[in-house]
């Protein structure tokens, strides 16, 4: 290890003091306790890391976008330095393999640098001119410009299935520390020590580039209690969340109840249907189902772009599922990322198999050992899914929902679906021109529309939404991944009448910066 492992919080630029002790890190399967023990933050060193994110920001967000994007290109490099680190730790913490911790490491930094370009150009403030006109009748017309500018210091709360890429320097910090946003961070106990790793290589990069102290705190002792203590706190103004259900609406719920509410962006739950019309089964449905199988067992399907639900035309595909079945029954059980997950995915396929009118289609065959979870596949009828409500809701791991019905049935079902981060359709181009209302209807419940393709692998780019409608985000008008993640940590500001000395570089009339302006 580059650097010893402490255990303890990091309260701005030291180390915390706290002696409580929350937890090891675990390693899933054998439920070994890995070194050291970590302690929780106290309520004074939570206290103390947000009024260092208090004096930060005004510090912090005055920066220029090129100095911010050099902090954001420090961290990137300064993670690579302990990519080692971090695969070695990683894989006794959550059992990902080698190959998924460097991948997600490498989607980390280039995440952190795809915001650091982002911030450089600078056009991302959408700024607007609106010039005085003295002589404009009835009444003159005001100089009015406007921007968006950054919210505050923010809440992050690390993610259970992506140690790296949703947590201490993943998408939601990055994106906040590019908006111009202290981060507090709120660490997942699932992974404690990659935490660890990854905050200090921050930490290092703060320092390197003399950003202000309080710009970045990473706590532990968990959600419920300290991770409450930073959302309730009137220092923080937004919260950025990737986890249960539970969890999320959990946090609305502080966040609304504060005196001064403030914006959750929490993404939760979603099964991300996949609507599969006769077109598409008459182009092959052998090689449809491996590529489904593909998507399903991903990860051990512990990603929230898992594909849960397919709807199939009732009278057909029933090549599709003896080939399906047949992958299934010989599909090996994957180590899971921890017990809480591993639980949480057996009680939930069992209750699924128990609801009245589903059926088993098929199980892995071989045994799932400690801490692992198998692949399966339930079948329902149209008529009986709909009746059961809790059949919409997510099976967390590699099992899928196959429900039965003719395309119109399917049709009027999807309006009664939840809200979902994606929604896919494979159908033959004729059938896409002839059901531009099941389209329409899919684009009604999801934030992402996939035509003859599986909801796995999220490309993180410019056009990238992943967000949907509640509960797949607690805001449907977000992303968390991609560029326009930034928008969630900022809020327009307009400056009237001001003089030109007293404007924001981005709106003085000289475009010192060169952004593209709405003028
Ligand atoms: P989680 O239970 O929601 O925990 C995530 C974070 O939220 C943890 O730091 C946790 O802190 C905190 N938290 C939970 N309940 C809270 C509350 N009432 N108030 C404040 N903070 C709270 O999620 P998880 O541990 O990652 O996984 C549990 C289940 O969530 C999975 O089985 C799966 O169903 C779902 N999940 C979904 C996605 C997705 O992308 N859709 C991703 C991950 C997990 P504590 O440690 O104190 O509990």
């Amino acid at each position: 290890m580059t650097t010893p492992l402490l255990g303890k919080s990091f309260i701005g630029y030291s180390r915390s003091s706290g002696i409580e002790p929350c937890g090891n890190g675990v390693q899933p399967g054998t439920g070994t306790q890995l070194e050291p023990a970590y302690c929780s933050a106290t309520p004074e060193e939570v206290g103390h890391a947000m009024a260092l994110a208090a004096a930060a920001f005004p510090v912090y967000s005055s920066l220029s976008g090129k100095t911010r994007a050099g902090f954001l290109r420090a961290i990137a490099t300064e993670i690579e330095g302990v990519v080692e680190d971090i695969v070695e730790r990683g894989q006794l913490e959550s059992a990902l393999p080698e190959a998924r911790l460097r991948g997600e490491t490498g989607r980390t930094t280039g995440q952190l640098r795809m915001f650091a370009s982002q911030i450089e150009e600078g056009s991302w403030v959408d700024a607007r001119i609106e010039r005085a006109d003295p002589d404009r009748k009835p009444i003159p017309k005001v100089d009015l410009r406007s921007m968006l500018r950054p919210l505050g210091p923010v809440a992050v709360f690390c993610a259970s299935n992506f140690p790296l890429a949703f947590s201490v320097a993943g998408g939601d910090s990055a994106s906040a520390l590019a908006a111009g946003c202290p981060v507090v961070v709120i660490a997942h106990a699932s992974h404690p020590g990659c935490a660890e790793i990854v905050a200090n290589a921050v930490i290092r990069a703060a320092r390197a580039t003399g950003m202000p102290e309080g710009v970045f705190s990473v706590l532990y002792g968990g959600g419920r209690k300290v991770g409450q203590a930073v959302v309730k706190h009137p220092v923080t103004q937004a919260v950025g969340f990737t986890g249960s259900r539970s969890g999320g609406t959990a946090l609305m719920a502080t966040a609304n109840s504060r005196s001064q509410p403030i914006p959750v962006y929490a993404e939760m739950s979603s099964v991300n249907p996949v609507v599969i019309l006769p077109g598409a089964l008459a182009r092959g449905e052998e090689a449809l189902a491996e590529a489904f199988f593909g998507s399903l067992t991903l990860g051990v399907g512990q990603f929230c772009t898992n594909p849960g639900l397919v709807f199939l035309p009732g009278d057909q595909g029933d090549a599709f599922l003896a080939k399906l079945k047949s992958l299934v029954e010989a599909g090996t059980p994957g180590m899971m990322l921890n017990a809480s997950i591993c639980k949480s995915y057996a009680d939930s396929t069992a209750a699924f198999a128990a609801t009245d009118g589903v059926t088993t289609l098929a199980r892995s065959a071989n045994e799932a050992g400690p801490g692992q979870g198998a692949p399966a596949v339930f079948v329902v009828s149209i008529g009986d899914f709909l009746k059961h409500e809790s059949l919409q809701g997510e099976m967390f791991g590699p099992a899928t929902l196959i429900v039965r019905g003719s395309v119109s049935e399917i049709e009027a079902a999807i309006p009664k679906l939840e809200g979902q981060l994606t929604a896919s359709i494979f159908a033959s181009p004729e059938e896409l021109a002839a059901q531009p209302s099941l389209v329409q209807a899919l684009q009604q419940r999801a934030g992402r529309l996939i035509c003859n393709g599986f909801p796995t692998g999220v490309e993180v780019c410019n056009s990238m939404v992943h967000g949907g409608p509640f509960p797949a985000t607690s805001d449907g008008r977000s992303t968390s991944v991609g560029t326009m993640a930034i928008f969630r940590f900022c809020r327009p500001v307009a400056w009237q009448s001001f003089p030109d000395a007293a404007l924001p570089a981005e709106l003085q009339e000289a475009n010192p910066l060169g952004i593209k302006r709405m003028e």
